[in-house]
């Protein structure tokens, strides 16, 4: 996939500003604070690296940068084998190790590398940043980085949502115990998509080196289990947060009516383009929901709570429904973001083993099981997949603090949530 990236020059605002900072950084660049304006600072450091790699050095990322960004962004680059390469020289040349390019180019023969062939050379950064912004655009491109770097994981696409974009489906493992794990249901609460992201990335690493994370086999759990990951269920409403209303957008006057709060998108908005909260669009006790929306204030589409007109008008929870009955899964895990909470219950279901795996999960991360039904526990993705299938599903609520939360509570959330996601596909 082509990602076309806009251009960006001093006066410069937004999740690319922080993209092309955050790597300035990370490549030994330093372009200041990395807040998504585009300064002075950031400007020299781009002009240093246009210097470095013989570009115009004019202080603008353009066609021909984003280019150089690309390859680092992707976290690899395609390189053609020229007489007295070795894989050392090129592992030394990419910052990597020989074992890295052995892994994303599988039955290359170190010692037999033909002159003119193309190979797969990840450098030695890592894919998944975790102090940026984290829009549909990057995931799409961390997604092929990953590909490239580790090609033992499948990708596909579960549906569309109402504006074209991709539900990825991420697998890890090819054993027969199905679970599955999204976020970003709710457009404010991307820090989760970086989470199970990096989550993927680390797992990949510790399956191809043979390590372990946190005492697990990694290896043993690829082999008795598969992991579907769905990192961004709603990219269309994270977009809206983290890029704005565009004039492009199909919806944009719509958009504007049904935003009354006064407040800008990126502090309101959780439901998808159509102003739909698809967290209260499952076919679960819909109608119950529907019942409370008056209360809460909610007439119509808008930021929050509006369960739209029927169960799975929408076409991201329509793909959500589809993608789940093509499995078996386990137990499935939905992240979102408030109040370091787990919720296990749905209505009086009395689920086997559900309390059980609850308590291990809320033991790994810190957080409290919740001995209630969830206020909102209608209609959710979890509820639904509990009622069709008498099986566990949790609501994980990673954080503390207003939505968004801030790109800082990234260490802590994902460091509290790593064992659950080890856990959940053998516990
Ligand atoms: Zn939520």
């Amino acid at each position: 996939m082509v990602i076309v990236m806009e251009t960006l020059t001093v006066g410069s605002r937004g999740p690319y500003v922080k993209l092309v900072q955050s790597l300035l950084a990370r490549i030994g660049y330093n372009p200041g604070p990395i807040d998504g304006v585009f300064g002075q600072q950031t400007q020299q450091a781009v002009i240093a690296f246009q210097r470095d790699n013989g570009l115009t050095p004019d202080g603008i990322v353009g066609p021909l940068t984003w280019n150089y960004f690309n390859s680092f962004l992707r976290g690899y680059d395609t390189y053609t084998i020229r007489p007295g390469d070795t894989l050392f020289s090129l592992a030394q040349k990419y910052y990597t190790t020989v074992n890295a390019i052995l892994t994303a180019n599988p039955g290359l023969n170190p010692l037999y590398l033909r002159v003119g062939q193309r190979i797969t050379v990840p450098y030695g950064l890592d894919v998944v940043f975790t102090d940026i912004d984290y829009t549909y655009s990057i995931l799409e491109m961390d997604i092929e980085g990953l590909e490239a770097r580790y090609p033992f994981i499948e990708t596909d696409i579960a549906g569309k949502s109402v504006l074209g974009k991709n539900l990825y489906v991420i697998r890890l493992g090819t054993g027969p115990v199905e679970v599955h794990y999204n976020a970003s249901h709710h457009a404010l609460e991307w820090i989760n998509t970086p989470v199970l992201m990096k989550f993927i990335e680390n797992f990949c690493r510790a399956y191809a080196t043979g390590s372990t994370i946190r005492g697990y086999n990694v290896r043993d759990i690829w082999a008795r289990s598969s992991i579907y990951i769905i990192p961004m269920v709603n990219p269309d409403g994270v977009d809206l947060v983290l890029e704005g209303l565009k004039p492009d957008n199909p919806y944009y006057q719509q958009l504007l009516a049904w935003n009354t709060t006064g407040r800008p998108f990126s502090q309101v908005w959780q439901a998808n383009i159509r102003g739909t909260d698809l967290n209260r669009n499952y076919p679960a006790c819909w109608e119950q929901a529907k019942e409370q929306e008056p209360s809460l204030g909610v007439y119509g589409p808008g930021p929050t709570r509006y369960g739209g007109p029927y169960p799975l008008s929408e076409p991201e929870t329509q793909s959500m429904v589809n993608f789940t009955r093509q499995h078996s899964f386990k137990l499935v895990l939905a992240y979102h973001t408030q109040g370091r909470v787990i919720y296990w219950l749905y209505k009086n279901m009395q689920i086997p083993r559900a309390r059980e795996i609850g308590e291990t999960f809320a033991r790994a991360s810190g957080y409290t099981l919740s001995q209630t039904p969830y206020e909102a526990a209608y209609a959710g993705y979890k509820d639904w997949f509990i009622e069709e299938y008498q099986r566990p599903g949790y609501t994980i609520e990673t954080g503390i603090g207003t939505n968004p939360l801030p790109i800082s509570q990234f260490d802590t959330i994902y460091s509290r949530n790593e064992e659950i996601l080890l856990l959940a596909p053998i516990i």
